[in-house]
């Protein structure tokens, strides 16, 4: 069966489910996909520290969305310092 849906369900960010209502119709029922969680942009380890949810990233003041420190919500705690320290030997020249 072929429904016009509200534009607002007219996006790939909704997922359509089907559910049997004790009456035995088919019924659709609109949900929101599951976010994915952030992942470090080198290793692709799950950030943690970073909310996964859409609308507590747009809520949460900055302190509270990812760790305070240098690439903080970008890079893992492993590859950060192992960045920091190929810098580091990059610079001595050793
Ligand atoms: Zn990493």
């Amino acid at each position: 069966m072929l429904v016009m849906v509200r534009p607002m369900y007219r996006t790939r960010f909704i997922r359509k489910v089907f559910r049997r209502t004790p009456g035995g119709r088919t019924v659709i029922h609109f949900e929101r996909r599951k976010k994915s969680p952030m992942r470090c942009g080198r290793c692709g380890a799950i950030l943690s520290g970073v909310p996964v949810d859409e609308r507590d990233r747009k809520r949460l003041p900055r302190t509270s969305k990812r760790p305070q420190r240098m690439f903080g919500g970008v890079l893992c705690p492993r590859c950060l310092a192992e960045v920091i320290k190929s810098m580091v030997r990059g610079k001595l020249g050793v």
